[in-house]
């Protein structure tokens, strides 16, 4: 026996068992997702399965600079690495950031919310401070990917998620990766333009999306409501309150007020329309809502799933209540994993950069 066990098939079988067992148990394969958000900055170790090892938030603003947000951040994230050293191989670290990201050359393109960030080398620079590969990605199209992966897209491989926060963002899943278009800058949505020539935008356009269906714009029109003496109601909240904000007008809403129902009806509205268009445009099987205003959902999906047969012919005859049981259709819903999209789908685009690597697959774009 002793013979047989220190024979190299014995040897190679028993390095094989001790394998299989490092990677069922404690040593799964893992990567971190970072989302680089306006007021936190949140790291989460996620293993291959989806399984969230460890999540931390911390209170890190953007506003205070490029320098300051990195070492922050790659101190934070040096910290998690070396908690999970002996427990498995890090596959890779996933950013999220707001702003564009020029995918040729892993710099980050102008961004309000990243001041000092643009024509940076911040992929290449995080990447030699940490040792390991780094994916940047939107925060926005990082949302979408984690829908895709673990939340309400888990079955289909085409998605197109909006996410309605302060600003509105949009992430498009086209066979199951980010589609990035020419220069990584596809997907935004929240400059769909929904009234010809409504409320100025701050891309220079006019009635984008972004300016009926945010936080901001939700405030906006409470504001312009009450200054045209519609709701004493809201009038009071706004005075009293210094953080009036998007919440109050959802409570104000379901309490019944009508100018609150009446913007949250505007909401709907233009996301039909800009849902719409890109049902007729795309023919895909799934539209995910999501960001903190989707906690509105009962106040402003109606109005949106009214407006949806009317604006797509498309949606009209795929839509659930059209089709057959069993048949191919039009999935219009709210996202599954609420502000955690972002960075779990941040967690996933490591893994998939290291498939495609092995596979060899040319996507077509760099994710
Ligand atoms: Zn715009």
């Amino acid at each position: 026996m002793a013979e047989q066990e220190s024979s190299p098939a014995a040897i190679s079988k028993t390095g094989f068992l001790a394998m299989a067992a490092r990677n069922h148990r404690n040593f799964m394969p893992y990567s971190i997702g970072v989302d680089l958000g306006g007021t936190n900055l949140r790291i989460a170790a996620v293993d291959e399965r989806g399984t969230l090892l460890e999540k931390v938030t911390l209170g890190t603003e953007t506003k205070r600079g490029r320098e300051f947000v990195i070492s922050e951040m790659t101190t934070a994230i040096r910290s998690v690495i070396a908690k999970y050293k002996d427990k498995g191989d890090l596959i890779g670290i996933g950013i999220g950031v707001p702003g564009f990201i020029d995918m040729d050359t892993g710099t980050v393109l102008d961004s309000p919310n990243l001041p000092g960030w643009a024509d940076y080398p911040v992929h290449q620079d995080i990447e030699h401070r940490l040792g390991a590969k780094v994916v940047l990605e939107n925060d926005a199209n990082a949302a979408a990917m984690g829908e895709k992966w673990l939340g309400a897209g888990r079955d289909v491989n085409e998605l197109v998620m909006f996410t309605l926060g302060t600003g509105v963002g949009g992430g498009i899943i086209l066979g199951g990766r980010v589609w990035h278009g020419m220069k990584g800058m596809a997907g935004e949505l929240g400059h769909s333009m929904v009234v010809p020539d409504g409320h100025p935008c701050g891309c220079g356009s006019h009635g984008c999306l972004e300016q009926y269906a945010s936080a901001t714009a939700i405030v906006r029109m409470a504001k312009e409501a009450v200054a045209k003496g519609m709701s004493d109601p809201m009038a009071r909240a706004s005075r009293n309150d210094v953080e009036f904000s998007s919440k109050v007008v959802y409570q104000l809403a379901i309490q019944g007020d009508k100018a609150a129902q009446e913007i949250f009806a505007t909401v709907g509205r233009c996301l039909g329309i800009a849902v719409g268009n890109f049902v007729n445009a795309l023919n895909f099987p799934m539209y995910v809502i999501g960001g903190g205003v989707v906690s509105a959902w009962d106040a402003f999906s109606p109005a949106m799933f009214a407006e949806l047969p009317i604006r797509s012919f498309i949606y009209r005859v795929t839509m659930p209540e059209a089709v057959k049981p069993g048949d191919k259709r039009t999935i219009v819903t709210r996202s599954l994993l609420g502000s955690d999209a972002g960075l779990f789908g941040a967690a996933r685009l490591p893994m998939l950069a290291a498939n495609d690597k092995t596979a060899d697959v040319p996507t077509g774009s760099r994710s």
